[in-house]
């Protein structure tokens, strides 16, 4: 561990540190016990978050902490900016920055938590292991060039889309924090410091087996997916060949995750190998939104110049990381290399299909199909190519399928889609379940509201730019209910006005 007595940095915030927060996480209910931190210590580098200036909570997730068995309830502000800034921790957390490396736009890079600090695993009163990461605590060994540190916008933006994702029933790491801390960081221009708490059922990637595969370590690859069968899998250990079933595994979770992306119309925006969980939650929002007028080709991030990660894309790069994660795991599958690169190769080769089931599957309950039928997949390749020429926007033409009153919005009144619009009625009359049962099912799988881009942008902007937390939490309230028909907020529910329209987004910040 680094000797933090010779920061410099640690000057000023002698006032923070000598705040006794011991009984404040006492009465909190952490329950650390440290699995990560066991394991082979060329994994990871054990330290402290680097302590900041001013913390000051920006926003608390009360349910969140509630479903985790942790009591916010008699936590000052004060108590829990110390806390979630890092500045002063429970005895019980053993910090430490996890080692991996990535396939960062197809170019492998050695990376590690360059701006993140795994406090450590909380057991909630389930008995359910969660890492509780702060990110934006500072430099670490892996820091490289970066400052080790995060703006308030894009953390605020990781909180906001991460509970949406929650709320729409999509495997995600969640948002129990933000803290502001006081300082600035320098990116384009100045911007207000901001760490986030981040609750993941790990932060195992498909770049940590890439690091450990690299440093040729093969006891440490066995040791590592060993470790991982048993915290994410642990059914896998009785199988015949458990490396080859974690391989499988991982593919069908990853297939389901990024079909449910799809069928909301979630671009991710940087699908590298490093910020895909093997735990098959989604995880490392950066430029991510999701996409209003249906365009496949849609893409938001300001750096990814090529479409690589555009939104009809995330499937086939889902395929390619998972390609980089079986070369890791072939030592593991057969001693002999052809055998077990038959094997690999034969479970990547079904994810296109795993994919697709899952998908027409989703897209089904968006049209109320309780069945399959033959002429279902031209159904909905029909449906979307007429979104596609008319501009419609994706999740208001699902939405309105099942909605009292049909929009009367002009794109409806067109004769191709009211020619559809007939052939997706016969469709439905001739099932047997009867029509409200229909309706109830898109309803449960049509979202009225989603994180429209141009709102949380205008959220973002008014807590970073003027402190203003109001348009957060209406924006979070609306995101977190995403099923239902509020009409109090009617106004999330339309897509941005030509002047109103976002189409960047900015990673890395
Ligand atoms: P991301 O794009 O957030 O997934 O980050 C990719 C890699 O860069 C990870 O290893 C991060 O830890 C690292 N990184 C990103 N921003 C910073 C920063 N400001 N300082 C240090 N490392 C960073
Ligand atoms: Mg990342």
């Amino acid at each position: 561990m680094p000797d933090l007595t010779d920061n410099a940095l640690l000057n000023g915030y002698d006032m923070a540190l000598k705040t006794n927060t011991k009984p404040a996480n006492d009465r909190i209910g952490w329950r650390f016990d440290n699995s990560y931190a066991r394991l082979p210590q060329s994994f990871y580098a054990q330290l402290h978050p680097v302590p900041v200036r001013a913390p000051q909570v920006g926003i608390l997730n009360h349910a969140l902490a509630e479903s985790l068995g942790l009591d916010f309830c008699t936590l000052s502000e004060e108590e829990a900016a110390l806390l979630f800034s890092g500045n002063a921790l429970p005895d019980s957390m053993q910090p430490i920055a996890q080692a991996y490396a990535g396939h960062q736009f197809g170019n492998f890079t050695m990376l590690g938590d360059g701006r993140a600090i795994l406090l450590g695993e909380h057991l909630t009163p389930a008995g359910k292991r969660y890492d509780i990461q702060l990110k934006g605590s500072g430099q670490t060994p892996f820091s490289r060039h970066g400052d080790g540190r995060a703006a308030l916008a894009p953390m605020l933006r990781e909180y906001i889309i991460s509970e949406a994702m929650h709320a729409l029933d999509i495997p995600t790491t969640r948002s129990l924090a933000v803290v502001t801390t006081g300082e600035s960081v320098m990116r384009e221009t100045m911007l207000p410091g901001a760490i986030l708490t981040r609750v993941a059922a790990s932060h195992i990637r498909v770049g940590t087996f890439e690091y450990v595969a690299r440093t040729g370590d093969k006891a440490g690859i066995k040791t590592l997916t060993d470790y991982v069968i048993q915290r994410h899998y642990p059914g896998l250990s009785e199988a015949e060949n458990p490396y080859l079933a974690l391989l499988n595994r991982v593919i069908e979770r990853q297939a389901s995750l990024v079909a449910k992306w799809l069928l909301v119309g979630f671009i991710h925006g940087v699908m590298n190998t490093d910020n895909m969980a093997i735990s098959g939650e989604t995880i490392d929002y950066g430029p991510c939104a999701f996409m209003d007028a249906y365009d496949p080709d849609t893409v938001f991030s300001s750096i990814d110049y090529h479409g690589r990660y555009s939104y009809s894309n995330q499937p086939h790069m889902a395929q390619w990381n998972l390609t980089r994660f079986a070369e890791t795991l072939l030592p593991l599958i057969h001693p002999e290399q052809e055998k077990a690169v038959a094997l690999a190769e034969q479970a990547i080769h079904a994810f296109p299909e795993i994919y697709q089931a899952h998908w027409i599957a989703g897209m089904q309950k968006k049209l109320g199909f309780f069945t399959e039928d033959a002429g279902d997949t031209e159904l909905i390749a029909d449906l979307l190519t007429w979104m596609y020429k008319h501009k419609a926007d994706y999740t208001r033409s699902f939405h309105a399928l099942a909605s009292e009153d049909f929009p009367k919005d002009a794109v409806f009144q067109d004769a191709e889609y009211v020619e559809w619009h007939a052939r997706w009625q016969a469709r439905l009359s001739i099932q047997s379940e009867p029509s409200a049962s229909a309706l109830c099912l898109m309803r449960a799988n049509n979202p009225a509201i989603i994180p429209r881009n141009h709102r949380v942008e205008e959220a973002l902007a008014a807590a970073s730019e003027r402190g203003d937390y109001s348009l957060m939490h209406r924006l979070l309230a609306a995101v977190t209910n995403p099923y239902t028909d509020a009409p109090e907020y009617s106004d999330y529910c339309t897509p941005p006005a030509p002047s109103e329209g976002v189409y960047q987004t900015f990673c890395g910040t």
